[in-house]
């Protein structure tokens, strides 16, 4: 059955009713597959194996950013555990981690959760994303998660108490919208994880070549420099606490080495990780 305590966080995107969405009468006997409903509007929301799908129209999934996730969420997946993408992955974990020193949550979420690779080993709760095969992944890793898009949250205000959205601003259609719904989704002085690609840096050329050339993951992607993301953040009203950055070797370099983040930003570091307090 769906997760209890996600249950009380879940918001009717079509009437903004936030409280606890209630299990749908027809779902008496069954485990997994069911209806939430709304007790405002009565809007109905699948529940397909024991995640909600709380998505503004199924017509937003046909979109190319969530079809190559949906499709290829395993060759996505495997990127982790290939011997560049091990090293690039501990890489940007590190950098990660060096921006939540002595920072205290328990509440977190994860928007664009994917296969839950980066969730997983943060040890991030809840996860939300567009892409079905991706979230199936990200389920078995632990993370309790819902189909959803980042530019309408399913979740209720205030809830969180730190989000993370790690090598996803490069997907939404509105990175504005994203960060507007993030601060809406965070309690009072919660803290934002942004981690990115910058893409002036050797990597972002690197990816942009790729997507020019009408990459299966890239030709989808728009990046962002450090600057675009933290003139986002201040409009938003997000106060960047932190930064690090990492990934000071080249894309064209044999071996990739592993590397400890710096806690400034390195001109030569291709990923940049910010941490925002919502003021
Ligand atoms: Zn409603």
């Amino acid at each position: 059955m769906i997760d209890r305590l996600l249950l009380y966080k879940l918001r009717c995107i079509k009437c903004g009713f936030e409280g606890k969405l209630s299990v749908a009468d027809e779902n008496k006997g069954k485990d997994i597959n069911g209806f939430l409903e709304c007790p405002k509007c009565r809007k109905k929301y699948e529940i397909r194996e024991g995640i909600p799908i709380i998505i503004p129209s199924y017509g937003m999934l046909q979109d190319e950013r969530v079809q190559v996730f949906d499709k290829f969420s395993e060759r996505y997946d495997s990127w982790f555990s290939s011997e560049r993408g091990k090293i690039l992955f501990e890489n940007e974990l590190r950098a990660i981690n060096s921006v939540l020193e002595r920072i205290k949550y328990v509440e977190s979420l994860e928007i664009g959760v994917g296969t839950g690779a980066f969730a997983e080993k943060l040890g991030i709760r809840f996860g939300v994303d567009p892409a079905w095969h991706a979230l199936l992944q990200a389920k078995k890793r632990g993370i309790i998660v819902v189909q959803g898009v980042a530019e309408k949250l399913p979740f209720s205000s205030n809830q969180f108490d730190i989000v993370f959205i790690i090598v996803t601003i490069c997907y939404v259609r509105s990175p504005l919208l994203v960060l507007e719904e993030t601060k809406r989704v965070l309690k009072s002085g919660g803290y934002l994880v942004i981690g990115f690609i910058d893409r002036n840096s050797c990597w972002g050329k690197y990816y942009l070549e790729k997507k020019r050339r009408g990459h299966l993951f890239y030709s989808p992607a728009n990046f962002y420099t450090f600057n675009e993301v933290k003139r986002m953040l201040s409009k938003i009203g997000f106060k960047i606490i932190r930064v690090a950055s990492t990934i000071t070797q080249k894309p064209s370099e044999k071996t990739i080495e592993l590397e400890e983040p710096k806690t400034t930003l390195d001109p030569s570091a291709s990923f940049i990780v910010v941490l925002g307090k919502s003021e």
